[in-house]
């Protein structure tokens, strides 16, 4: 496949050539806009975007050391160390790196002769590109994005991946947030048919009006190259926005009198199935098939897919075979404790080459220490040889740190058989030689092999992984469900499930609040509001905040160990010695004449035995909260002792805390606080002589006093998807954290008997449905929900609360739920409960409800 030279893109994506590779040949074959996903170094050409909280340039020399050797960055930036320091690189200048990468992919996209499906909507994007793909895959070699890449970055890269000689189609999605951003997925994509799933008539922030988002999203199909869109005629706009832009349309309706290409009529089958009849007259066709499924999203989804498979005649006979064996899309990748103190990375995700990269990049993420190891079955990709396609898993290995492989069918045990050979005979040819790259470039590489899932499970014994960080990833006939069951820790019925995408979502919802420059510290103490405090802090650093936040030493000591490298300030580190802090690189808070004492004293006389330096610390002024802190009127004996160090004391940072941030009522009094911080920190800058990072805001601060963010904001319960302030957009923050438990028993109860301790729950009227749960107030379940305050969900329908909570358990009434089970899930809080009504019914706070989630509920993390 024709790659560009690095010294042609000039001419191509208009700029400046900085500097000529210096080996003149030099093709630009990968794209990269992450420092922490170099691949392979040879031909990445790393593309420096700048963002509001993040700059590409800044990773430039990390780029170089790695070997990465092609750059494009912005026109007048500062290069870290200046050009010198990039010896033999290419480096091209442009006004945006960004509309050059873009650029790059359009031009890609160009010398690709094949039909290029491009699909958008509300709902369903992905599912249906990943459907439409299993189902069209026995008649074309497809390139689709991997998971939902459908960004103004995702979908460049996504294109990147057409190669022009081997796929037959494309399937790309597109999704956008602001007006302005489809034309430009458009010019990348330049599809030659469409599919628009459904419109949604959410408010959305970025846009005036449901309408303008629609049209928006149409100038997706608006192109010249653009055969035919297929979309379903029911929605009346659709359907008008469509004829106005003069789009040629492809349409399918399941009203009768609704004129359109395709009528569908759906009829309920036997258990969890669907007849749907099909009438196509311009092909004289009327035909029924049997969808695997009977809810709505998906038989909405299956539809659309199938316009296209009848359209593009299909044999009905065929299309009835494929549509059997459609299988849900699992685009879930669980983290979970497992047993001997290892730690699991489930993904579920296809397992072709985008999908393992995907995973990999996942476990690249994790800082645990100790081994990385990945259990691998066959990987599913056609087209490839086996040589190839194995050279090009081995070459995504090291990046992601892993030492030991298992690899787990038919296909990746021949590996060892060639590697052998290999290693036997003295010239190393052609596709063995390729094969045996899965070996070769990490000596440090543990391989074993098992020609099944049933060969590996028969010898498995789990403390063999013990402390190891393991991914599992397999293709769905592999049954590796079984492999996570055999090595995850006990689950017992109580789980808190902690979406990590929810959770950048949320990060990213407060950062864009944030002036360009402004740090971010983010709360993590009382284990992550209750969330996790490894999951959530390697999440944090991954994401680039600033700055950690704990309320202990142990708190930020256990970071540590798991191998967390951000700054942590820790606010009470009163009772534990500096040379604790020191050997953990934590900052403490000082608030105190005694406390400020006890570390001037560490720091004249520096520990001969510790070599490390004297932590940083964070002065804490009182303004008003009256918890802890330097008051006004201490000022000047705070100063008499910090002038004679000021050269050379480690102040990190000046800090209050507001009382009221999230109260309007005390908006003055916020102000009041807001100006003797000012003062008090303009007076400790004076008498240290230099400007130090101040810092006051909590989450309700950022969203109401964005005039006072001074040079950061500590981040806390607004991360964790619970606003406040009730300030932010309702829809603008996404719940984090569901907590479920199961059905133990249900048991019918006779009019007039009582249920649990002290008897306080009594059936009056008539026979009720009695469901016990495996939750108490040892599991964080607050007593106060008792006797009818609380209520969970069963299927969807509200169960109130019978009883006392006990310990270990709570009974709930299930009468009016008929479908309720043992073993069925009751959700406690999360999506349908949300937590500030919950708290508001026994009289507390969120905050109180987050935390309170006792340890021993187990923690499961998922993304998607
Ligand atoms: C907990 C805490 C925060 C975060 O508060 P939220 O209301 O959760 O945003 C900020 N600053 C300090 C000092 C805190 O203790």
């Amino acid at each position: 496949m024709p790659f560009p030279l690095f010294r042609t893109l000039p001419a191509l994506l208009g700029g400046r050539l900085l500097q000529a590779p210096a080996d003149a040949a030099t093709e630009a074959r990968h794209l990269l806009l992450d420092s922490r996903r170099v691949g392979l170094p040879a031909g990445a050409v790393f593309f420096a975007l700048r963002g509001p909280s993040h700059d590409g340039h800044r990773y430039l020399p990390e780029l170089y050391a790695q070997g990465v050797r092609l750059f494009v960055v912005e026109e007048n930036a500062a290069l870290p160390g200046g050009l010198g320091a990039y010896p033999g690189a290419g480096l091209l200048a442009v006004l945006s790196p960004l509309a050059a990468l873009q650029a790059l992919a359009a031009a890609h996209r160009a010398e690709f002769a094949g039909p290029v499906l491009a699909i958008t909507g509300s709902n369903g994007k992905t599912i249906v590109k990943e459907w439409l793909a299993q189902l069209l895959s026995p008649d074309e070699d497809i390139c689709r994005s991997p998971r939902s890449y459908n960004s103004q970055v995702g979908v460049p890269l996504s294109v990147w991946e057409l190669n022009p000689v081997r796929h037959t189609l494309g399937i790309f999605e597109a999704g956008i947030s602001e007006a302005g951003e489809m034309a430009r997925l458009a010019a990348i994509i330049q599809p030659t048919e469409g599919l628009f799933t459904t419109f949604g008539t959410a408010h959305d922030a970025g846009f005036a009006s449901p309408e303008q988002k629609l049209r928006e999203k149409l100038q997706l199909f608006t192109g010249p190259q653009l055969q035919r869109l297929f979309y379903c005629a029911d929605q009346a706009p659709v359907r008008s926005a469509v004829a106005e832009l003069k789009i040629p349309g492809f349409t399918w309706t399941r009203q009768p009198e609704q004129p359109a290409d395709l009528h569908f009529t759906l009829e309920a089958a036997a258990a969890g199935t669907t007849r749907l009849h099909a009438k196509y007259p311009a092909a004289s066709l009327m035909s029924e098939f049997t969808l695997p499924f009977a809810d709505e999203p998906s038989l909405e989804n299956a539809l659309h897919c199938l316009a296209v498979l009848l359209h593009r005649q299909v044999e009905p006979a065929e299309i009835q075979r494929r549509l059997l064996r459609l299988h849900p899309v699992a685009m879930r990748l669980e983290m979970k404790p497992g047993r001997h103190g290892s730690y699991l990375l489930d993904d579920t995700y296809n397992n072709d080459l985008a999908g393992l990269a995907l995973a990999l990049n996942a476990l690249a993420r994790q800082s645990r220490p100790g081994r990385r190891t990945l259990i691998l079955s066959d990987v599913l990709e056609s087209g490839l040889s086996r040589a190839e396609l194995y050279a090009r898993v081995a070459a995504l290995l090291p990046a992601a740190g892993v030492s030991r492989l298992v690899g787990i069918g038919e296909e990746i045990s021949q590996l060892k058989v060639e590697t052998e050979e290999l290693r036997g005979s003295t010239s190393a040819i052609g596709s063995i030689e390729a094969a045996g790259q899965l070996l070769t470039p990490n000596a440090q590489l543990l391989t074993e092999f098992y020609p099944s899932t049933e060969a590996f499970l028969a010898q498995l014994n789990p403390a063999d992984f013990a402390q190891e960080t393991i991914l599992i990833k397999g293709a769905r006939r592999f049954g590796f469900e079984r492999i996570v069951a055999a090595l995850q820790a006990q689950q017992h019925g109580t789980v808190l499930e902690v979406n990590l995408d929810a959770l950048s979502h949320n990060l990213q919802h407060y950062r864009r609040q944030l002036r360009p420059g402004t740090k971010l510290m983010v709360m993590v103490k009382a284990f992550a509001y209750g969330a996790g405090s490894y999951e959530v802090a390697s999440l944090l650093e991954f994401q680039r905040a600033d700055y950690l936040a704990v309320a202990y030493a142990d708190e930020g000591i256990a970071l540590r160990e798991a191998g967390i490298s951000l700054p942590i300030m820790v606010m009470n580190a009163a009772p534990d010695s500096f040379d604790l802090l020191r050997r953990y690189r934590l900052e403490p808070e000082i608030y105190s004449f005694e406390m400020l004492d006890e570390y001037l004293a560490t720091f004249e006389s520096p520990a001969s035995h510790f070599p490390l330096p004297t932590p940083r610390i964070h002065l804490k002024l009182d303004t008003g909260m009256r918890r802890l802190g330097f008051d006004e009127a201490d000022l000047p004996a705070l100063l008499a002792r910090l002038r004679p160090h000021a050269a050379h004391l480690p102040v990190a940072s000046l800090m209050t805390h507001l009382a009221a941030a999230d109260e309007p009522a005390h908006d003055d009094f916020t102000q009041t606080q807001l100006s003797t911080f000012r003062r008090m920190a303009a007076a400790i800058e004076a008498a240290l002589g230099h400007a130090v990072l101040k810092h006051a805001l909590n989450s309700a601060g950022i969203l109401r006093f964005p005039d006072a963010q001074f040079d950061m904001v500590r981040l806390g319960i607004g991360l964790y998807g619970v606003d406040a302030s009730n300030t932010a957009d309702p829809a603008a923050l996404r719940p984090v954290s569901q907590l479920r438990t199961t059905i133990s028993q249900i048991k019918t109860l006779p009019a007039g008997h009582t249920v649990g301790y002290g008897r306080r729950g009594q059936a009056s009227s008539g026979e009720r449905r009695i469901a016990t749960l495996a939750i108490g107030y040892a599991d964080g379940y607050d007593r106060r929900f008792g006797n009818g305050a609380g209520t969970v969900l069963i299927h969807g329908q509200p169960a109130p609360l019978v009883g006392s909570v006990c310990m270990d358990m709570c009974m709930v009434d299930v009468t009016d739920i008929p479908l309720a089970r043992a073993g069925d899930v009751a959700l406690v809080f999360g999506e349908g409960l949300p937590l500030p009504a919950l708290a508001a019914r026994i009289g507390t706070i969120a905050y109180e409800l987050l935390t309170n989630v006792s340890e021993r509920v187990k923690r499961v993390f998922v993304s998607e």
